[in-house]
């Protein structure tokens, strides 16, 4: 059964499209069981109704026309229960429906199961028998496994448009492939397909007796995607801030490292041929960043992996097609690179949409410097067919529409209007203050540290730094840095904001970001060694650490050295130790430096119950609502299966930060947020409420968080906050600021995904 299984999948996943899946899933299905008939039914929620779509058994007329009422039958049992029915005599059954069109003789064996995708059923696979039989449980899983497959092929084709016939009232604005909202806008155009570069993955393994041969041909490719690389960082500087085309530079130096290229010549000379000694070398560095939890680095490893395609179709000697690009094109593929973005003109480009990925990808990151809407992580996504047709992408939303219907466009034609609207208010916020109707100025911070953060905005329209993340600065070195290089990297941010204050957060490594030169394994790693449990494990990289701090800030005088991961009193006390240290080291080194306000997160529940023990002791405290919202909802926030529990306004989350904000306000200690729901115009207004000092965010969210806070008075704010303290769940404190911020008139602020 397992290989009749294995061969009915295949096919299935080879069908060129759904009527054939459905065709074969069918025939195959009645042969194995051995059984008279096999059917699929889809659901049509418009006009609630089953369809039959394929049969094997009944009248082939009448597939598309027989549909059945949606809760009458022992199919819509199926649909209700989402649950296998299965009967020895359904003609006893009190739903057994008798239908002549199809006809039917008296069928007694019954058993259907749910097509399910994403909690919902989207119809149902039946099998049926003359004589009386209840089928066996190997054959109900064997129907599993197959509902299972189908459900991925009938999300696709309702994409795609290939349902519509079948549907004709189903509104077009329900049809479209989700995926992860990853630059926002809306875009409309003709899909290019990008070009598929050389698959590593079929590189066979082979010798070679001519080693030296082998190493040239490598060095050459090497030399060709170098050239290649640097013509496209030439093409996108105009369009992409300084910081941005960073990307293309760690691209280079990863290319130019001695290790990917001293590493693949040695496995050449140890007898292998270029090509599957770069993929072993490749598939190495790579693992290293696939193994982390953290997404933005494993993101790392998709640029390693494409850097090795395009050594890799050089070595292949394989010339890229010549495209000519559509003056609105949108690019889809399946695993689109930062490159593969780049190749395409900036004028031309309008949209991208990508199978994988997600919306730390470089490319996502790119995408929004450029402005440009991206939609990644679309695994629906049936790339082979999309070459040319016209597609609305969302990126508010993370939705894509393949060959839309008029009165998709049009919706989405005002959404444009609208959108270049809000962005006229938000030029207007700059160099403003984040002031409210009635006088209270809340200052707005920059997160710093990942490589998209300092874009010019960020500089020009923040008040200093709230949280510079210095984690970066360690994982993309093959060991730690030492004390100049971190020295360099600290003094070029204070610099640069100075006289403006720069929160330095310590090292915030552990079990979700390993470094791959210092790698160890838990089984629980969120739980685990983290934060500043390391620096007090390991004071000399700790102490490094500050030291170069503290000398960074010699004639700036606006640092300030920030605690992550804080959940025991003793932690701060001794860490503070450590700190004084090295400043008493430096001064007997003669070197001229200050003791900067030391602060610490509140990220850990224990902290937020030892709030006042925890205030007394330091200068200022930063909430990272991102930690303390898995740690107090007991949700991994990387972990997509329970995304949709991990949510920031949960109203103990929004209790959490009052207690926090009234244990610091009992010895004056300033309270800022850091975490991602600073940047959330819905949540903004209520941390205004609580009497937070300040709050810091990316660069994206600064402006249109000071519209918002522009737009309301601290009293009422502080009125919203009640209500909402007051609610029992996140949606509810959700729709009470959603409500709010449309009566003000800052609706479009609040579009998902914005
Ligand atoms: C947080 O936890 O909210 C935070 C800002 O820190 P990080 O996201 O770096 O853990
Ligand atoms: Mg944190």
């Amino acid at each position: 059964m397992l290989e009749v299984l294995h061969r009915i999948v295949q096919e299935v996943n080879a069908a060129p499209d759904l009527g054939e899946a459905l065709r074969l899933i069918v025939q195959r299905v009645r042969l194995a069981i051995k059984t008279d008939v096999c059917s699929v039914y889809l659901t049509d929620f418009d006009r609630r109704e089953h369809v039959l779509l394929a049969t094997e058994g009944l009248r082939q007329e009448a597939v598309g026309k027989v549909r059945l009422p949606m809760h009458r039958g022992l199919v819509g049992l199926v649909c209700e229960r989402a649950e296998p029915v299965n009967l020895d005599d359904a003609t006893g059954h009190p739903r057994y429906l008798f239908i002549h069109s199809t006809g039917e003789t008296e069928y007694r064996g019954f058993l259907g199961v749910p097509i399910i995708q994403n909690r919902k059923v989207l119809g149902v696979l039946v099998v049926r028998q003359v004589e009386s039989r209840k089928f066996g449980d190997d054959e109900v899983t064997f129907l599993f496994t197959l509902a299972a497959q189908l459900a991925g092929a009938i999300t696709h084709a309702r994409a795609s448009g290939e349902l519509t016939q079948l549907q004709p009232t189903r509104s077009p604005l329900n049809r479209y492939l989700s995926g992860q909202p990853s630059a926002p806008g809306v875009a409309t155009g003709s899909a290019v397909v990008a070009y598929q570069l050389a698959d590593l993955d079929a590189v066979p393994d082979r010798t070679t007796s001519n080693a030296p041969a082998e190493v040239a041909a490598f060095r050459e490719a090497v030399a060709l995607t170098r050239q290649e690389l640097q013509l496209l960082k030439v093409r996108l500087s105009t369009e992409l801030p300084v910081e941005e085309q960073a990307l293309f530079d760690a691209l280079l130096l990863m290319l130019e490292s001695d290790t990917l290229v001293s590493q693949t010549v040695e496995r050449i000379e140890q007898g292998q041929w270029a090509q599957s000694a770069l993929r072993s070398t490749i598939e190495t560095h790579a693992r290293v960043f696939d193994n982390m939890d953290d997404i933005y680095l494993r993101e790392r490893a998709s640029d390693i992996r494409d850097l090795g395609r395009r050594v890799l179709t050089h070595l292949q000697m394989d010339k890229p097609r010549e495209i000519t690009y559509p003056k609105k094109t949108i690019l889809v593929g399946d695993d689109i690179s930062a490159v593969q973005l780049a190749e395409v003109p900036a004028e031309r480009l309008a949209g991208i949409v990508s199978a994988k990925g997600s919306s730390s990808s470089h490319v996502a990151i790119l995408a929004r410097a450029m402005g440009v809407p991206a939609v990644m992580g679309v695994t629906d996504l049936p790339v082979g067919r999309l070459e040319g047709l016209d597609i609305i992408i969302d990126g508010y939303r993370g939705r894509v529409y393949v060959s839309p219907d008029p009165s998709v466009s049009d919706e989405y034609s005002r959404l444009a209007r609208e959108d270049s609207e809000i962005s006229r208010e938000l030029e207007a916020m700059k160099g403003l203050k984040a002031e409210t109707t009635d006088g209270v100025v809340l200052p707005l911070h920059l997160n710093t540290g990942l490589i998209s953060d300092v874009m010019t905005v960020g500089l020009e329209e923040s008040e200093g730094v709230g949280l510079h993340r210095t984690e970066l600065l360690y994982i993309v070195r093959d060991r730690f840095p030492g004390e100049e290089v971190q020295f360099e990297s600290y003094q070029q941010l204070l610099a640069a904001f100075a006289p403006r204050p720069v929160i330095l957060r310590t090292l915030d490594i552990g079990g979700d970001k390993p470094l791959p030169y210092f790698p160890f394994a838990e089984s629980n790693p969120f739980l685990g060694w983290r934060g500043v449990r390391i620096s007090l494990d390991h004071p000399e990289i700790f102490m490094t650490q500050i030291r170069a701090m503290m000398r960074a800030n010699i004639g700036l005088n606006n640092l300030r050295i920030m605690l992550p991961m804080i959940s025991k009193v003793s932690e701060v006390d001794e860490l503070q130790m450590l700190i004084r240290r090295a400043h008493d080291e430096l001064l007997e080194e003669g070197r001229g430096v200050v003791m900067p306000p030391i602060g610490v997160m509140i990220e850990v529940p224990a902290a937020v119950y030892q709030i006042g023990e925890i205030a007394r002791r330091v200068d200022f405290l930063s909430v990272g609502t991102n930690d303390l919202t898995q740690y107090l909802l007991a949700v991994d926030r990387n972990n997509p299966r329970v995304a949709a529990i991990f949510d920031d306004m949960h109203p103990a989350v929004l209790q959490a930060l009052v207690q926090i904000v009234e244990g610091a306000a009992l010895y004056r200690r300033p309270v800022s947020v850091c975490g991602e729901l600073a940047g959330n115009p819905l949540a903004a207004v209520l941390l205004l409420g609580m009497g937070v000092d300040s709050i810091s965010m990316s660069a994206g969210s600064l402006l249109k968080i000071r519209w918002v806070i522009r737009s309301y008075s601290r009293a009422r704010a502080k009125s919203l906050l009640q209500a909402a303290l007051r609610m029992t769940d996140a949606r509810q404190v959700r729709e009470l600021m959603e409500k709010s911020l449309d009566e003000m008139g800052l609706g479009g602020l609040i579009r998902p995904g914005k």
